[in-house]
């Protein structure tokens, strides 16, 4: 049974793109698959004539798509991002197959939350910044020899993956929670942005990284609670732990 009401939590975030052209055609694929969610952080040229050329009958969703600043507002209410990668990156994300990564996206979207399924520019795809931002990557295993598909082709490959899911997908009520309540909601990315900036502080402040500079830890930090996925309620009580924690360093200095 098609699932039409969890196709519209999922949004395709292209970041920086370089050919309008390709927005175009990414519109196009969207649409094919009955998804019509696009949202476009800062691209180098502004939408053109070349770009709804090749959208063929997409210019809605074309013209709908919102034009924002940077990948951290395209994606500040969604609970689930996945990056796109055409190559291995020094980031250590968990890495998923294109039908594994819709699976999670239209079962998220499915239980009622925003998702979104991020892809980088055609020459250098997604900053290390950026993949930091997504709690997987996922990557079409191509040949390893030839592994970049054009912009658009990608889009196309993880929307037919996606409709593939939505088809077979049956609305799963929400489970209950162990103690039995309601389910918590996940937490969001900007909660989770303004927990990992209260964690870096704390750690600075009860002195842990001793003079080591402190990414490598952070990095660590981020993908064990990211992958964590916790709620709402989780964040607030990992949150109090900080906040007791800097209000003792305080007391100590
Ligand atoms: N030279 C770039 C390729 C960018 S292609 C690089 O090395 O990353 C533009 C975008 O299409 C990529 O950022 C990615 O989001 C998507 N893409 C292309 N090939 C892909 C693949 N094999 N698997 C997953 N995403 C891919």
């Amino acid at each position: 049974m098609s699932d039409q009401t969890a196709a519209v939590r999922i949004r395709f975030v292209l970041v920086g793109t370089q050919h309008p052209g390709n927005m175009g055609a990414a519109a196009r694929a969207l649409k094919t698959m009955g998804l019509a969610r696009l949202v476009l952080v800062a691209p180098e040229k502004p939408l053109d004539e070349e770009a709804f050329r090749r959208s063929a009958g997409a210019e809605d969703v074309l013209g709908d798509a919102p034009v924002v600043a940077t990948l951290a507002e395209a994606v500040a209410d969604c609970t689930l991002v996945l990056g796109c990668t055409a190559r291995a990156r020094r980031v250590q994300l968990e890495e998923l197959l294109p039908a594994v990564a819709a699976a999670r996206l239209a079962d998220k979207a499915g239980e009622g939350a925003e998702v979104a399924l991020v892809f980088g520019r055609e020459r250098t795809g997604l900053t290390n910044e950026e993949l930091q931002l997504c709690h997987a990557a996922v990557h079409i295993p191509s040949d390893p020899a030839f592994s970049s598909l054009n912009l658009a082709a990608a889009v196309q490959v993880l929307a037919y993956e996606v409709r593939m899911r939505l088809l077979q997908a049956t609305p799963v009520p929400a489970l209950p929670s162990a103690d039995g309540g309601a389910r918590e909601q996940p937490a969001s990315h900007e909660q989770m942005e303004s927990f990992f900036g209260q964690l870096g502080q704390t750690l600075d402040e009860i002195d842990f990284h001793k003079g080591r500079a402190p990414d490598s830890a952070m990095r660590k930090l981020r993908r064990l609670f990211l992958r964590a996925e916790p709620s709402e309620q989780e964040v607030r009580l990992l949150r109090g732990i900080l906040a007791d924690a800097q209000r003792m360093a305080k007391l100590a200095r």
